[in-house]
């Protein structure tokens, strides 16, 4: 079984590092080109080719050992090289490739890197990758009142993740998609015991632990009877709309923003105020680039009265990564240039006084960018949500 296993891995990365024409198009779009001192492995193609020397070389110890998990856990799994392969070579899915690179790595023991491997025991024995007791995963709901699954039955779930659940500073990012899917009267509820979704142990290529909490997660829907879920987090929505197979197609898999859009199209919101802001919006790259939805955010902003929505010079599927996806959120990965300084430089440029994102992550890594930036005066981080719950006094 686990030959079969490393073989299937080993032999589609040989296939797509043979199909690559090494025309380096994807370069110029991946974002540790501007974050690293610029080496052909920090790169899609450089990153393909470690791994497949890498695995026909065996390289089992020493330092080319950690050289590679160093190459191949940079990835930021943003995207953005397979659309350019997909527009200007072969369309080579790289982020699978890599993807499969890490579950190979972590077959051999060699994979993650060690601060990720402490995300990954954290999930398999807390149920989520910060090593927080279950108990407290409902802090963040303060009480207020709100169905509980599946001991109390709803047709929608909302499906908060584990880092708007344990973060304190996004729990009011929490709290306003609440209000605003109450403020809906639509027939929700939220899960009374919500564990992972399992994303970081895919991303982090610990497919066992993926289909443990795959598993766990199946049976806690199938039990509520939903239909729909709403998620808070881009990664959350990337795993159950794509990752949990035929589960995948049996419920309506939506963003929060999404959700909203629709549901603000067919009954316009009351605002009971304005935001007189200049405001510009970091496309988070798991709802953009990895699904397509740039649109919706970018609509409910717009409704906001007095919002001043200006773009970044890289947005939509152009859109810098905040360098926190890819299991980097739980890492030290060495960079020349911050790549969320970067993007809170790119937001003043623009002149943007607030800089409004959709994703927890994304939230967290521009929140530290400013704050190491010393710019906490001039450039305010926000959730999409935070912003509608407070022009709607909510
Ligand atoms: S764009 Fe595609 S074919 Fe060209 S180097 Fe990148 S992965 Fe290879
Ligand atoms: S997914 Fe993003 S970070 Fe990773 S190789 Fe492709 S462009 Fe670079």
């Amino acid at each position: 079984m686990e030959d079969n296993y490393l073989e299937t891995l080993t032999r589609d990365i040989s296939e797509a590092s043979h199909k690559c024409r090494i025309c380096m198009s994807c370069y110029a779009d991946c974002p540790l080109q501007l974050s690293t001192r610029g080496f052909v492995t920090n790169g899609p193609t450089g990153i393909t080719k470690a791994l497949y020397y890498g695995i026909l070389w065996d390289i089992q110890k020493g330092k080319e050992t950690e050289d590679l998990r160093e190459i191949v856990y940079s990835c930021t799994t943003c995207g953005a090289c397979v659309l350019r392969c997909q527009k200007s070579a072969c369309g080579l899915e790289l982020v699978d490739v890599i993807e499969k690179g890490r579950r190979y790595l972590v077959e051999k023991m060699i994979g993650p890197l060690p601060q990720q491997r402490q995300a990954l025991d954290a999930i398999y024995k807390y149920g989520n990758p910060y090593g927080e007791s279950p108990e407290k995963r409902l802090n963040w709901l303060q009480d207020a009142p709100v169905k509980k699954l599946p001991a109390e039955q709803a047709e929608i779930l909302l499906y908060v993740g584990c880092t708007a659940s344990f973060e304190p500073e996004l729990h009011p990012v929490a709290r306003s998609v609440l209000k605003l899917m109450q403020g809906l009267n639509v027939d929700f509820g939220i899960l009374e015991n919500e564990v992972c979704c399992g994303d970081p142990a895919r991303t982090l290529g610990d497919e066992f632990l993926f289909e443990e909490m795959k598993q766990q997660n199946v049976d806690k829907l199938v039990a509520t009877g939903v239909k729909t879920i709403v998620t808070i987090s881009p990664h959350c929505f990337n795993a159950y709309a794509k990752q949990y197979g035929e589960w995948s197609e049996r419920f309506k898999v939506m963003h929060y923003t999404e959700f909203l859009a629709k549901a603000f199209n067919d009954k316009p919101p009351v605002f009971q105020g304005s935001l007189s802001e200049t405001v510009t919006y970091h496309d988070p790259c798991y709802l953009g680039k990895r699904s397509n939805v740039y649109d919706a955010p970018r609509d409910l902003l717009k409704r906001i009265p007095g919002v001043k929505l200006v773009e970044m010079a890289m947005s939509r599927a152009n859109s810098l990564c905040c360098g926190g996806g890819g299991g980097r959120m739980y890492a030290e990965v060495e960079e020349t240039q911050r790549l969320s300084e970067t993007r809170v430089r790119q937001a003043q440029d623009v002149g943007a006084r607030i800089i409004a994102t959709a994703c927890p992550w994304c939230h967290m890594m521009l929140l530290n960018a400013v704050r190491d930036l010393n710019l906490q005066e001039h450039l305010r981080v926000a959730d999409i949500s935070e912003l509608l719950a407070e022009a709607m006094a909510l």
